[in-house]
């Protein structure tokens, strides 16, 4: 594959086979009917001594892996969020690989440091951030793989600030407690073990009846451990949680942090996406008291996964907490002091160079592509919410401030349980489940690149039939 020309023809081929793929989506059951082991069973037991030839590796996409593909990019899938992608994304995915940078530092490629600090000030423009988050103030912001590593890197330097920047040396001490809500991202407790919190010190703050955090429980929970003589130094804050996109009162908490010298972290993972929108720049209200925020091009804008924006006001605490300079790293523009080395502002050395293929979403879009996609999302979802509380069978079980329907039947767990399992395998559609409030939710999630009002007419039409199949349920007319 290093004679150029034979690349250039099977690459062709490549991206022909891929927008063949795309056309077809709507062909593919949305979830593979596969056991496990069933695709492995299909490879050779070892690897060819010798080249295969193209057409051969062409040919076992569709012989192997299409068939135990789960069909993200479907307008029929509608489980956990979104991970849309896009064409713009996928060109500018295929471009890095291409150039195959390594962008650990500003010297190992100026272009790839200082286009994701140009595109992330520009994400401050499009969804009306705080200012601090700005890399021309005292912050900035960096792609990360995911928000599991954004807000594990939140926890990390909020640590280290508490501590005076020693644990790093000294290793963790005892008494760190932070704060989260029931309902938020597992990826929180996870970080609280990776950073040597201990998950048993992060307290899981009760909620409200829309799924929010109480603010005035946080406040309880930090006097508690403070009389206790513990030293609380981390809330992460949700906007829109997995569950239910629930939006935490940003505000409230942020005045919490401040008075008791708590660092705000608010993971928007998938909800902050809205923002691009005015309408929708209610859920940041308070940002601008956060320490830290992140979200998730990769769900609900259009950008391919991986790509997860982090900003952070101090950027010299999280330079400080990461940093790191073996002499084989040492360069002048380095020591220099003016550029960015984002191997110190997460927790990899390599860095891919993802700043590419969210560039070209922003620009191939613009601002208003990018709104009208957001708008269209939420648009549906209230529409499919207004059939959901027409239908007497089912009802509705959370507030719905965005593109996540959570709905159910009122004829208890199994039968939810039942109807989900019959749509899935069915192979037209695909949702999952949650729990609220003990009870078994369906949530249907909107937002993919492709999907359009005619595919959730159809989701209501295959979720009602199926729903008169099941027993006790009934037609619904009567
Ligand atoms: C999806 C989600 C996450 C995890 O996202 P990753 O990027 O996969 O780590 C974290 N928090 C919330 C609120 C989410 O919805």
């Amino acid at each position: 594959m290093n004679d150029l020309a034979r690349f250039r023809r099977a690459a062709h081929d490549a991206v022909d086979w891929l927008a063949d793929y795309l056309e077809n989506l709507e062909r593919y059951p949305v979830c593979p009917a596969v056991q496990p082991g069933e695709i492995r069973s299909r490879l050779p037991a070892h690897p060819p001594e010798s080249a295969e030839s193209w057409d051969a590796l062409l040919a076992d996409l569709d012989r192997v892996v299409l068939p135990g593909i789960t069909h993200w990019q479907s307008p029929m899938f509608f489980g956990y969020f979104p991970a849309n992608a896009s064409g713009p994304a996928i060109i500018g995915d295929l471009i890095s690989s291409g150039l195959g940078v390594q962008g650990m530092m500003w010297a190992t490629s100026p272009a790839a440091t200082e286009l994701e600090t140009h595109v992330l000030d520009w994400m401050v423009d499009l969804m009306g951030l705080p200012e601090h988050f700005r890399s021309t103030g005292s912050g900035g912001g960096v792609i990360q793989d995911t928000a599991s590593s954004a807000s594990l890197v939140a926890l990390l330097v909020a640590r280290e600030r508490k501590t005076r920047f020693t644990t790093n040396r000294v290793g963790v001490k005892g008494t760190l407690t932070a704060y989260t809500s029931s309902q938020a991202h597992s990826s929180i407790e996870k970080a609280a073990g990776i950073a040597g919190i201990g998950r048993e010190n992060l307290r899981l703050i009760d909620v409200d009846h829309t799924y929010a955090m109480r603010p005035g429980a946080l406040d309880r929970a930090i006097q508690t451990d403070l009389a206790a003589g513990r030293t609380p130094f981390f809330v992460s804050a949700t906007v829109g949680t997995t569950s239910s996109t629930a939006i935490d009162p940003v505000r409230a908490i942020g005045e919490i942090c401040r008075r008791h010298g708590l660092w705000l972290h608010v993971d928007a993972a998938h909800a902050g996406s809205a923002a691009v929108c005015p309408e929708f720049r209610w859920i940041h209200d308070g940002l601008e008291l956060a320490d830290s925020y992140c979200f998730n091009p990769h769900k609900w804008l259009l950008t391919n996964f991986d790509c997860d924006c982090f900003y952070v006001a101090d950027r010299a605490a999280l330079i400080q907490t990461l940093s790191i300079l073996p002499e084989y790293l040492r360069n002048q523009a380095t020591e220099s002091g003016a550029v960015f080395d984002y191997r110190d502002w997460g927790i990899p050395l390599g860095r891919r160079f993802r700043a590419l293929k969210l560039w070209f979403v922003i620009r191939a879009y613009g601002a208003e592509g990018l709104r009208t996609h957001i708008r269209n999302g939420v648009a549906l979802a209230q529409e499919f919410a207004g059939w959901v509380k027409a239908d007497d069978r089912f009802e509705l079980c959370a507030p719905r401030p965005l593109n996540l329907v959570c709905f159910r039947l009122k004829a208890g767990d199994g039968a939810n349980e039942r109807l989900r399992d019959a749509l899935n395998a069915s192979g037209k559609m695909y949702l999952i489940h949650t729990k609220l409030d003990g009870k078994l939710v369906l949530r249907l999630a909107i937002g993919g690149t492709y999907t359009e009002r005619r595919h959730l007419e159809r989701a209501w039409a295959l979720i009602t039939e199926t729903a008169a199949g099941l027993p006790g349920v009934g037609s619904g007319v009567d």
